[in-house]
């Protein structure tokens, strides 16, 4: 379900729920109306009836002092003695709150006869429970569409500061990309040139050199690209992994050769990969692989780093290592260096010209991992050390556990 189609259906159920509470708030205080209602008349009969033993007692007095004993002198009534003329209703034919419950409800006024011409009109007026049953309805009407309005204003700004983010994103992004894309094109049209020119024809070793740069240029270029277009392809859902049992040590070895000679800074490698296959799409593994050992000579000091790469097999998870002795990540950082865009920047100066990237890289390894049934994890200390694990389902131990 999409953002709109969530807040719409947010809207509806709060509106639904507020209605339904209305309903239940608004019965119950009308129940209470009710109630009070038959407590007065219930008053009045004893009044009543204390008058038709004495008839010295006045019954508007009587019928005040009923009302006190049920504690309902804090509503506000106006009690009227009045004569009854022929047209009213007399008492023998109304004792019982039911013969005159409809009037309570239509008019919210009534008069209760009583015999020989005399009565009392009781007034309700302003009951409480009345006014607030009858204005419940507005208020919460009112309460609704002004949360409504809240609600929808909150949402507008946050979509609007929602969108200037992801604008400032992809404008970052785009800067970094075509930053990141315009060194390896301006190598390869020098390259090129130079190459046309004709200038390195009687210089076959150079001209081989050449060709490796441009190559290196163009695969690094590829590299870029594809990392993007699996990116786009993950968050659309139509990654399709070709899986197949995955060797480790040559896919390691090719990684490190590869590594060793693009480096532009000392390297070194050590492996110990006791879990020798992974079942994995080969590819995707590799890139992933190889943006960790990327980032582990991006962020490691000048004079060189140690990268060593493990492998075994524990708890149905075939995990593998990247690890480095570089400049290490902050602990607050580790939890979002996985996300898009994310990037912590070394602070110091030495460390700190500018590294190239823009924060796609552990996204892309995460996303892929979790493609393949896995998880990632990190574990450094600043100033020593950083681990990345690749964590993928083992599928030797679910065909043992099958059997
Ligand atoms: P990028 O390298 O383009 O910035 P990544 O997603 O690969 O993007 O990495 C995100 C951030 O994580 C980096 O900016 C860096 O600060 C940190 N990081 C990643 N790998 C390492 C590492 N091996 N050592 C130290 N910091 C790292």
């Amino acid at each position: 379900m999409n953002k709109s189609n969530y807040i719409l259906l947010t809207l509806v159920a709060s509106v639904i729920a507020l209605f339904f509470l209305g309903r239940w708030t608004g019965m119950s205080l009308e129940l209470r109306s009710e109630q009070v209602a038959r407590h007065v008349h219930e008053a009045w009969c004893r009044a009543d009836d204390a008058h038709a033993t004495d008839t010295t007692l006045h019954l508007d007095v009587l019928f005040k002092e009923e009302l006190e004993v049920t504690g309902l002198q804090h509503l506000r009534f106006r009690l009227n003695s009045v004569k009854i003329d022929s047209a009213t209703i007399f008492r023998p034919a109304l004792r019982y709150y039911a013969d005159y419950a409809p009037l309570v409800k239509a008019g919210r006024t009534y008069v209760i006869p009583a015999g020989d011409g005399q009565g009392i009109e009781a007034h309700l007026l302003n009951l409480r429970a009345e006014t607030l049953g009858s204005q419940l309805y507005n208020l919460l009407g009112t309460l609704v569409g002004f949360g409504l309005l809240g609600l929808g204003i909150f949402t507008q700004v946050s979509i609007i500061h929602r969108q200037d983010k992801l604008a400032q994103m992809r404008e970052d992004f785009s800067y970094a990309m075509i930053h990141d894309m315009k060194s390896p094109l301006t190598t390869l049209l020098i390259g090129l040139r130079t190459l046309r020119s004709g200038r390195l024809d009687d210089k076959p070793e150079k001209k081989e050199k050449h060709f490796e740069v441009l190559e290196q240029e163009a695969g690094h270029l590829l590299t870029l690209t594809n990392r993007v277009l699996t990116l786009s392809k993950l968050e659309a859902g139509r990654l399709i992994l070709d899986l197949d049992e995955v060797e480790l040590p040559p896919l390691a070895e090719e990684l490190i050769h590869t590594f060793e000679a693009k480096a532009s800074k000392p390297i070194t490698f050590r492996t110990d990969l006791q879990a020798e296959t992974v079942y994995a799409d080969k590819e995707y593994l590799k890139e992933a692989l190889s943006n960790l050992i990327d980032n582990a000579l991006k962020y490691s000091k000048p004079e060189g780093v140690e990268v060593t790469i493990v492998s075994c097999r524990d708890n149905g998870y075939i995990h593998i290592r990247v690890r480095d002795n570089g400049i290490g990540i902050p602990l607050s950082a580790q939890r979002t260096i996985f996300d898009k865009f994310e990037r912590v920047l070394p602070k110091d100066k030495g460390e700190g010209k500018k590294v190239s990237g823009f924060g796609l890289g552990l996204n892309y390894v995460m996303n892929v991992v979790r493609e393949h049934g896995g998880y990632v994890g990190v574990e450094s200390v600043p100033g020593r050390f950083s681990e990345f694990t690749i964590s993928l389902p083992d599928r030797e131990e679910e065909a043992d556990k099958e059997e």
